[in-house]
């Protein structure tokens, strides 16, 4: 059977980034068939300092982009990482696996620790140790996500592996399969083709947030860096125009097209003319959304009891594969 699992942090506005590459995705992979379950990952949030009062207010803010992008608490389980303790229960018998050379590797930690390394938090270092547990206490077999989350979710695979090893039982964990498709795994800055779209991105012109109105929409995209030249005539001409390409692409993923239908379709076109049938596409896209989480924002009592629900269901999934961890690893429960 397959058990999609997936998180997003609880730091600041959603944008575009994370709306192609994960959360419109989350939605497609609803009645599937598939078990679905989507998580507010707030242990990863206070991985970076966060302030206590803001925090709460971002994990409700999240919840309501969620059900606004139309994340169904009927057909998925819907929750806040916190609330299901067998994530962290696991996570520390997975950082009794992994190994430091392992984490070393990890090039999120590179970026997000910046120069001052040694001030980085332990947790910020052993975040992609807590992911593999936010994985795997529900043994999920799918993944969606980004494509600057690939790295991690092979070391969540090399950790499964281990642990089975470690503990002599092949199939206790599955490896999990990441799902990185489609046209928008890594929308990037609107400034700086060469790096991704992110929450964290001092400029608010580098991204375009869920919640932006039509006119910063129109804006940002006006000002997005791209070249001189028109669409290319073919989709390989996108290459080496990382400004470009990234525009094709999430004009493709708002229209769920292909990008060599859309070049097909703009071929020779100058960006002056895609510019604004871009903005066009993507404020209709976008502000409904928005409109949306204004609403359920208005209810936070409906939020906290979607999140209730949510917690108590995955828990009754995660429990038993934490404790059934622990018993592999030879820790005495007596009650
Ligand atoms: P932060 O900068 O705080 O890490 P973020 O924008 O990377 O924020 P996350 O909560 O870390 O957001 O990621 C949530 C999901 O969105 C992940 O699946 C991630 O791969 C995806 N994602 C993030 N940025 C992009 C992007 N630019 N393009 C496509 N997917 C993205
Ligand atoms: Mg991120």
């Amino acid at each position: 059977a397959h058990r999609v699992f997936s998180g997003v942090q609880p730091t600041g506005n959603l944008h575009l980034g994370n709306y192609l590459g994960a959360v419109k995705r989350f939605v497609e992979m609803q009645g599937r068939g598939a078990e679905t379950l989507y998580c507010v990952v707030d242990l990863h949030a206070i991985t970076v300092p966060q302030k206590p009062a803001e925090l709460r207010g971002a994990i409700r803010e999240l919840t309501a982009a969620f059900l606004a992008c139309g994340l169904d608490p009927e057909r998925s389980i819907i929750f806040n990482q916190s609330q299901v303790p067998a994530h962290a229960e696991l996570a520390w018998l997975f950082n009794c696996v992994a190994r430091i050379g392992w984490l070393n590797r990890m090039t999120q930690f590179k970026e997000k620790a910046g120069k001052d390394r040694e001030g980085a938090s332990v947790g910020l270092y052993a975040y992609p140790v807590l992911m593999a547990a936010d994985i795997l206490v529900y043994k999920a077999t799918h993944v969606p996500v980004g494509e600057d989350q690939k790295q991690h979710l092979e070391l969540a695979r090399d950790i499964a592996a281990k642990f089975n090893l470690d503990f002599e039982a092949p199939d206790y964990f599955p490896q999990p399969e990441p799902m990185i498709e489609g046209p928008a795994t890594r929308v990037m800055s609107l400034r700086d083709g060469t790096k991704k779209m992110s929450k964290s991105d001092p400029s608010d012109l580098s991204r375009i947030n869920l919640t932006d109105d039509a006119d910063a929409i129109a804006l940002k995209i006006r000002k997005a860096q791209t070249d001189p030249e028109p669409l290319p005539e073919t989709v390989d001409g996108l290459a080496g125009r990382p400004g470009a390409d990234n525009l094709v692409g999430v004009y493709a993923a708002l229209t769920d097209r292909t990008k060599a239908d859309v070049v097909a379709e703009w071929a020779g076109k100058p960006f002056s003319a895609f510019k604004p049938a871009l903005a066009d596409l993507a404020v209709q896209k976008v502000a409904p959304i928005a409109g949306r989480m204004r609403d359920l924002l208005a209810d936070p009592g409906h939020i906290d009891a979607v999140l209730a629900n949510g917690a108590e269901r995955a828990s009754a999934i995660a429990e038993p594969v934490a404790r059934g961890a622990y018993d592999l690893a030879g820790l005495l429960r007596t009650r």
